[in-house]
Order: C-alpha cells, then structure tokens, then sequence
C-alpha cells in the first residue's frame, strides 16, 4: 500500500523561478508582476508567489479582492494589485492590508474614497484606461472624469494615485496594427492623467505575450501571468527559454482485458478493433479534463503516447492499452514539460481549439497539488 494521491499536479517551483527570470530579463528596466490570479492558474497562488517573489519579481497581480487577502494571510508583503471588483466590494479590508486597488469608474472612485475616509488610511489606487480592449477601464470618453474624481479624491486626502494601466487585446500577435493603436492609446490616456497632475509610481500594459515580444508596451511594469507558468501560446518554448511548471498526471486505477468490438465509455464513441486491454484514470471533466477532448487528446501511458479511448466522464476515463505493459497503479501523465515524451498543455490547447490558460486553471481542487 503506499498514499500517493491517485490524481495529482505537481508543481515546479524551480521552473516557475526560472521562468520569473527569463521575464525579468525580457522585461529590460521595468519591473514584474508576476499574476498569481485563479489560484495562479491553477498551480497554487501562494506558493507561485513566494517563488516568484524569490526570482526577482517585484508586484503580484490577482482579479479579486479575495485573493489578494489570501496572499497576505500567508504573509506576502510584497506590493499587490487587484483589478476586478464590483460595487459593495471589501475595500476597507483591502486598504488596511495594503493592497492596491483599480478603478475604472468614478463609482469605484467614490467608494474607494469613502472607505479610505473611514479607515483613516489613504488608498493606493491604479486608474484604467481601456485603450480598446472593449472589456475594464474608462474607454477615451470617460477618462478625463475618472481622472478629475481620483485627483479630487487625492487632493482630499482619501487616496493615492499610484498606477495608471490599461490591457491589451491582440498582444499574442503583438505586431499586429490593433495592438500598436492600443500602446499610442496608452501613450495618450497617461499623458492627459499627468497634464491633469497625475504623479503615477507606475504606468503598465504589458501581459506575458507582450512582455516577450513588444518592447514599446513594457513602460515602468509588466503583468506577466501565464509566461510565469512556463506557458506560451504558438511559439516555440525554445525560443523562449520558459519551461512548463505544471504536470498533471494519475496513476492507473484498473487494467483488464476486453475483446474486439467493446464498446468504452459512455455512449459508445469508441470501439476496441481486436483483444486488448482497457486502462482506467481516475480523472475526469470534474478534475479539468475537457469532456470533448476523448477521442483526441493523447496522454502518456506505458511509454507511448495515446489518445483518451471514448467520452471522458465526470471522474474517469479510458485508454486502450493493447499488449503493452502497464498494470493498476502506474503513472499516466497527461500533460507535462514533454521532455520525458509526454503531450505539453500547449499539445492539449491545440487539439483540443482552446489556450493553456484554460487547461491549467481548469485542474479542479480534488487533484492533489504537489510541489517540487
Ligand atoms: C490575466 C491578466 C494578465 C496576465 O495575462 P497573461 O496573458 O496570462 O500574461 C495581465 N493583466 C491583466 C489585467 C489580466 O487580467
């Protein structure tokens, strides 16, 4: 008997750190978030901080409030940025925890300012421009008012304009004519915010793709968040010197004999063509296998590559084994660093039409996460 977790992600934290370098180099003189958002995508928040903290980044990023306050429960002090909060949200405890937050409302604003005012501590707070994302922030019409309000808001003492930013939209193409309207754009919202009186300690727009490959967006910070991970959409790891952090593998549950013509899994979609044997993972669309990736993604079992064998279930799914070797309690990796031949997140984004960023953050709590 032995208590290895029947499904688990094991985290490199020695490739999270090399890879925090490889984006403090790229990143020139600008400092790095590294975003640790989605419990850093889905490889444990906390622990990707610290080791990005160790590798030289500088800020962390999260979407909520909440996840920012559970980075400084383990006690992270480093400088925190969160971004996506609505009406009604925790900013009293943000702000006595010393964390930054965005606004790109006046509402935001005004309750930022208020409960600044009622804790007796002025807000650090990162103003957004949507410079044509079309998703958070003022777009152009907006700006100069959100700008009036938060200077207000300074001017009284209940905040601190500490950040201007904004988020591309197409940096995964970062040549492409939309992106570089988008770093003018940024230009333009920043310069007004100053001639307005804005002193900002940091203007950012740079998330990993752009870090990577467009300089000009780099400005006094960069966001990297999945390039922390190891991942990178479309174009060679080699190219990039980051490694994949993340491996998720299983250990096989059962292994039998079946003849021809069996049908596996629900609803039959696929049929053994001769005498083999059948092999069971105990993970499924519950863990973050995407149900319509069986019959097309392939995992690592008994040494070769195969793919999953009919419809992935809520806790399971098949492999047809053949006459290799493999018995109970053997190791299936289904996505990995792939330099043991096992498939890359990148391997299973593409077969199955999505991005890495999905995959990872979709591996679900009941998977064990280990760290290396
Ligand atoms: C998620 C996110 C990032 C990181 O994006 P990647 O493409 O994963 O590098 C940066 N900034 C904001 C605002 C985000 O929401």
């Amino acid at each position: 008997m032995t208590s290895d977790p029947a499904a688990v992600a094991k985290v490199d934290l020695e490739a999270v750190r090399d890879n925090v370098a490889v984006l403090r180099r790229a990143a020139g003189g600008a400092e790095v978030m590294a975003v640790v958002k989605a419990d850093g995508y889905g490889h444990g928040a906390v622990e990707v901080a610290r080791a990005a903290l160790a590798a030289g980044a500088r800020w962390l990023g999260t979407a909520s409030i909440d996840e920012a306050l559970r980075l400084r429960r383990a006690g992270i002090r480093a400088p925190v940025l969160c971004w996506l909060n609505t009406p009604g949200a925790r900013w009293s405890a943000a702000i006595a925890a010393r964390i930054d937050v965005s606004a790109g409302d006046v509402w935001a604003v005004e309750e930022i300012a208020s409960a600044s005012g009622r804790a007796g501590l002025p807000a650090r707070v990162h103003l957004k421009a949507d410079t044509g994302l079309g998703r958070g922030g003022a777009p152009p019409s907006q700006w100069p008012r959100l700008v009036d309000a938060a200077l207000k808001a300074q001017a009284d003492g209940l905040l601190e304009v500490v950040g201007l930013w904004s988020h591309l939209g197409s940096a995964d193409t970062p040549r492409h004519a939309r992106t570089l309207r988008q770093v003018d754009a940024f230009r333009e919202a920043v310069d007004l915010a100053e001639r307005a009186g804005v002193r900002p300690q940091v203007r950012h727009l740079a998330n990993s793709a752009a870090v990577l490959a467009l300089p000009e967006a780099r400005f006094d910070l960069v966001r990297p968040g999945i390039a922390v991970y190891g991942l990178w959409p479309d174009v060679p790891l080699t190219r990039t010197g980051l490694r994949p952090a993340m491996t998720l593998a299983a250990r096989l549950a059962q292994v039998k004999p079946v003849p021809a013509r069996q049908g596996v899994s629900y609803g039959h979609t696929y049929t053994t063509t001769r005498d083999t044997r059948l092999g069971l993972v105990p993970l499924g669309y519950a863990d973050g296998v995407p149900r319509h990736a069986g019959n097309v993604a392939t995992v690592l079992a008994a040494g070769r590559r195969r793919p999953i064998a009919g419809r992935v279930c809520m806790d399971q799914f098949m492999l047809d084994l053949g006459d290799d070797e493999a018995a109970a309690g053997d190791e299936v990796v289904l996505f990995g660093p792939g330099d043991r031949g096992e498939p890359t997140a990148m391997d299973w984004a593409r077969a199955l039409g999505t991005i890495t960023n999905e995959l990872v953050t979709g591996v679900g709590a009941r998977v064990a996460r280990v760290y290396l």
